[in-house]
């Protein structure tokens, strides 16, 4: 892209892409992951492609919701704490065994909680209404038929959809699925993402920064948004300026990613690495995206990885993930492609660039019913304190320039609601 005039006015949108549009180019770019067979622990988090079938009914066979004694409700079908009715206790059922005691007519079988209902008995007792005398029990209390008894099927039918397709696979559902004797699942895999940092003037935190020197925050900032994605990331590090050092970067690490991202030197700078190194080259687009903050971007594939080159910016790069590398990530492991949005009352004024779409760093609250939102410190890029404050992104669209105190806006939402 050639330096023209608009370059210098930083508001406007004039010659840029839209976002809509960036997004759309990505996205028709990216496929869902094919479906693999996971382990339980593994498909924690991931989503199904098919029904999973109930292989079994749930419970698989009757069994007693109380500590107490398996018994006929005829037979007891007179009992009172003052006339209680002696039953004869034909034997007891042990946890994790066959019944081997029948109870008969004028019989009781003792049952511990989750013990199979004996052959012939049709409800249980609780031990609170039973008195033990030797090899007999008073029964106390009259009850019904199928009573304290957790019926064979009651909860799931074997033969029904026992999970969904496209349902994501959370506590509930791993805890079903292992009910029904299911250790494998066939889900969409987590994405593997590989983190680049880019810059001279980076180290590592935990070393001290010298003089012009600052501490690497992107890499830990896109760190945990790949891991809140539901995704693995792994970390490869500080590179410098220099194409070819951020080049192998990349390439050494692909055995272990399916989407590539670095942070810094997408810019025009003559230092800056990204388009030292792709460029003219292979398949990286630059864009220059109507947003801020986040305008320019790289995106393309490398060794037909998908390759994300974000700004430096702490900020910019938050936002980018967010709207752009996310919704990716997102689709791949088959995943909805939008964050939770409300509609929220500005209790502050909001001013962007007026040419594109802002991303303003808020925090929103309930009250009385609806939600309010102020912003949470400047609009600079730099200023990374800000998002931490913050738990939404306002949307303020182009062409508004100040959103103003009073009026609404869209806020996408980043964090849990009970997290702040
Ligand atoms: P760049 O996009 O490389 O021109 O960087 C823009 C700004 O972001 C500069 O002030 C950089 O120092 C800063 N920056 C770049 N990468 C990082 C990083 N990993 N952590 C913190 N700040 C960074
Ligand atoms: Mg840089």
């Amino acid at each position: 892209m050639t330096a023209r005039a608009h370059v210098h006015d930083h508001d406007s949108g004039e010659g840029l892409l839209s976002l809509e549009v960036a997004r759309e180019r990505i996205i028709a770019r990216i496929a869902p992951f094919p479906p693999t067979r996971r382990l339980l622990p593994e498909a924690h988090g991931c989503v199904t492609v098919t029904d999973v079938g109930a292989p079994t009914d749930l419970p698989t066979f009757a069994s007693s919701a109380m500590d107490g004694f398996a018994v006929r409700a005829a037979d007891v079908a007179e009992a009172t704490t003052d006339r209680p009715v002696a039953l004869r206790i034909a034997g007891r059922i042990r946890m994790g065994h066959r019944p081997e005691a029948a109870v008969s007519g004028g019989e009781a079988v003792a049952i511990p909680t989750g013990g199979a209902i004996p052959e012939g008995a049709d409800c249980v007792i609780p031990i609170e209404a039973c008195v033990v005398e030797g090899e007999r029990v008073l029964v106390l209390q009259r009850t019904d038929p199928g009573k304290h008894v957790r019926r064979a099927g009651e909860d799931v039918t074997a033969g029904e959809v026992l999970i969904p397709a496209g349902r994501r696979l959370m506590a509930p559902e791993l805890g079903l699925l292992a009910a029904s004797g299911i250790a494998e699942v066939e889900v969409r895999p987590p994405a593997r993402v590989l983190v680049v940092s880019t810059g001279d003037e980076l180290v590592a935190p935990g070393e001290a920064a010298g003089p012009g020197q600052v501490h690497d925050a992107n890499a830990f900032t896109l760190y945990g948004q790949i891991r809140e994605a539901g995704a693995l990331p792994h970390a490869a590090g500080i590179v410098r300026d220099d194409p070819q050092a951020l080049v192998e970067a990349l390439v050494s690490n692909l055995d272990r990613a399916d989407v590539l991202v670095s942070s810094g030197g997408v810019s025009v700078g003559e230092h800056d690495p990204v388009k030292g190194a792709f460029r003219g080259r292979g398949d990286v687009e630059f864009l220059e995206v109507a947003m801020q903050p986040g305008k320019p971007q790289a995106f393309g594939f490398v060794e037909g990885r998908p390759y994300f080159g974000l700004p430096g910016n702490p900020v910019s790069v938050f936002v980018s993930f967010e709207v752009l590398v996310r919704p990716a990530l997102m689709r791949m492991m088959g995943r909805p492609q939008e964050r939770p949005q409300v509609t929220a009352t500005l209790e502050t004024d909001i001013t962007g660039p007026r040419g594109k779409v802002q991303f303003a760093r808020v925090h929103i609250r309930q009250e009385g019913g609806r939600w309010l939102a102020r912003s949470s410190g400047g609009r600079q890029s730099n200023l990374l304190a800000t998002v931490s404050r913050a738990n939404g992104l306002a949307i303020v669209p182009a062409g508004v320039e100040t959103a103003r105190t009073g009026e609404e806006v869209r806020v996408s939402l980043f964090r849990e609601p009970e997290d702040g």
